[in-house]
C-alpha cells in the first residue's frame, strides 16, 4: 500500500514547512557553544520576566483544562485594542488561525490569492485544502495590490496579506490597504497578516482596527511570537466581525490554547515596557545592519519587521553553511524563490556584530 496515493490530492504534492536551524541542533552537528541564531525573528532579549511570573503561578492548575474561551486575554486584548470580546478568536500561535481561516472559509478548487515571496504558511495551508494557489507576481518585492484586484475571480474566497511581509520586510500603508479593502468584493475574506506590526514606527502603523469598523470581511490576525516574545509558548489571535468569530468558534479546536500561553500572554500584552525596549533596540539594530550593508556594498531590501533580508548576489547557501561553522545561524530563502538572499533577524548589538564579522570573514 502507497499511502500517498490515497492522500488528499493537495497533501500528495506538499512539502513540509522549513523551520530555522535550531541552536542545539548546530551544537551537535558540529561541537561549538557561543551560537548566535538570527534565523526565526524571535525575540533577542529572551522569555519576558512578567510572563516567566505568570507561568510560576499557573504551573499549580495545570491539571485542569485551560478556559476554553480564553476569557481573561481576551478581556486584556479588548482594554488594550478597544474591540469587542465577540470579535476575538484564539490561536495556537497565529499559524493555527492562518489554517483556521482557510478551512471556515475555502474548500477544494476555491482560489486563494497571496503574493510572490508572500509567507510560506499561506501556499502550504491552500494546498492542503488542495485549494487554488493564486500568486500575484511581486512588485519590489512587496505586494502589488493592482495585481491582486486583477486576479479576482468568483471561485475567490481568500486574500492573504502579510504587513510588514515575511521574508521581504515590505510595508503597505494603511491609505494603501483602505483603497485595496474598498474594491475587494465583501464575499471575499481579506486576511491582515500583522506578526511585526508592533515594530512599526507608531506614526506609519496600520490603524487595522479601523479598517475591521468598514470592512467587515477583513480579518486582522497577530502573535505573541515576535515583539512579545512567547515563540516557544504558541499564542495569536484574530480580531474580526462577531459573525466571522462565530464561525472560527465551531471550526477550531475546543482547547486550542493552552494554559501557560493564555497566562503569560495576559501578562506581556500589558508589558509595555518590555515591548518599547524590544522595538528600540530594533530600531537602532536596524540602522546598524543598513549601514553595514551600505559600507560593504550589499544589497538590502528595505525592512519594516525585525529582520532584513540582504541580497549576496551569488547562491547563498554556501555562505549559509560557512555562517553556521563561524557559530551565526541566519536563514536561507532559496524556498521562497530567492536563492541569493538570506534572511537575518535583529538580534541584540553584540549578536549583530558577530553576524557582521562572520559575514565579512566568509565573503572574503
Ligand atoms: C512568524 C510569523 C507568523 C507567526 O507565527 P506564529 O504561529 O504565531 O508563531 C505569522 N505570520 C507571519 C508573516 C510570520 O512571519
Amino acid at each position: 500500500m502507497q499511502f500517498i496515493n490515497i492522500a488528499n490530492e493537495g497533501v500528495k504534492t506538499l512539502s513540509p514547512y522549513q523551520p530555522g536551524k535550531p541552536i542545539e541542533e548546530l551544537e551537535r552537528e558540529l561541537g561549538i557553544t557561543n551560537i548566535v541564531k538570527l534565523a526565526s525573528n524571535e525575540n533577542p532579549f529572551g522569555f519576558p520576566e512578567s510572563a516567566k511570573k505568570a507561568i510560576q503561578k499557573q504551573l499549580a492548575d495545570l491539571t485542569r483544562y485551560p478556559d476554553a474561551n480564553g476569557y481573561i486575554l481576551k478581556e486584556v486584548i479588548v482594554k488594550k485594542f478597544g474591540v469587542n470580546m465577540n470579535q476575538i478568536t484564539l490561536g495556537n500561535g497565529s499559524n493555527d488561525l492562518l489554517e483556521l481561516i482557510a478551512h471556515t472559509f475555502a474548500s477544494e478548487h476555491d482560489e486563494i490569492i497571496f503574493s510572490q515571496y508572500g509567507f510560506v504558511v499561506y501556499p502550504l495551508v491552500s494546498q492542503s485544502i488542495n485549494a487554488k494557489s493564486v500568486v500575484i507576481p511581486a512588485k519590489d518585492y512587496g505586494h502589488d495590490l493592482d495585481g491582486f484586484l486583477s486576479a479576482i475571480s468568483d471561485k475567490t474566497k481568500l486574500i492573504y496579506i502579510a504587513n510588514p511581509n515575511n521574508p521581504t520586510g515590505t510595508f503597505l500603508t494603511h491609505e494603501q490597504i483602505d483603497s485595496f479593502l474598498a474594491k475587494v468584493p465583501e464575499n471575499i475574506i481579506v486576511v491582515l497578516d500583522e506578526a511585526y506590526t508592533e515594530f512599526t514606527l507608531s506614526s506609519e502603523r496600520v490603524d487595522s482596527f479601523a479598517l475591521l469598523k468598514k470592512y467587515k470581511n477583513l480579518v486582522i490576525c497577530r502573535t505573541l511570537s515576535k515583539a512579545y516574545g512567547l515563540a516557544g509558548l504558541r499564542v495569536g489571535y484574530t480580531v474580526s466581525d462577531p459573525e466571522i468569530a462565530d464561525l472560527f468558534n465551531r471550526v477550531r479546536q475546543p482547547f486550542n490554547c493552552n494554559s501557560l500561553a493564555l497566562t503569560a500572554a495576559v501578562a506581556v500584552l500589558q508589558d509595555d515596557q518590555f515591548i518599547q525596549k524590544v522595538a528600540e533596540n530594533n530600531r537602532v539594530e536596524m540602522a546598524r545592519y543598513e549601514q553595514f550593508f551600505k559600507d560593504n556594498n550589499l544589497e538590502y531590501i528595505s525592512s519594516k519587521g525585525n529582520f532584513i533580508t540582504v541580497n549576496l548576489k551569488q547562491p547563498a547557501l554556501p555562505i549559509f553553511e560557512k555562517l553556521l561553522r563561524e557559530g551565526v545561524i541566519v536563514r536561507p530563502i532559496a524556498g521562497y524563490g530567492l536563492p541569493n538572499h538570506l534572511r537575518i533577524s535583529i538580534g541584540l548589538p553584540e549578536e549583530n556584530t558577530k553576524l557582521f564579522n562572520a559575514l565579512l570573514q566568509v565573503l572574503k
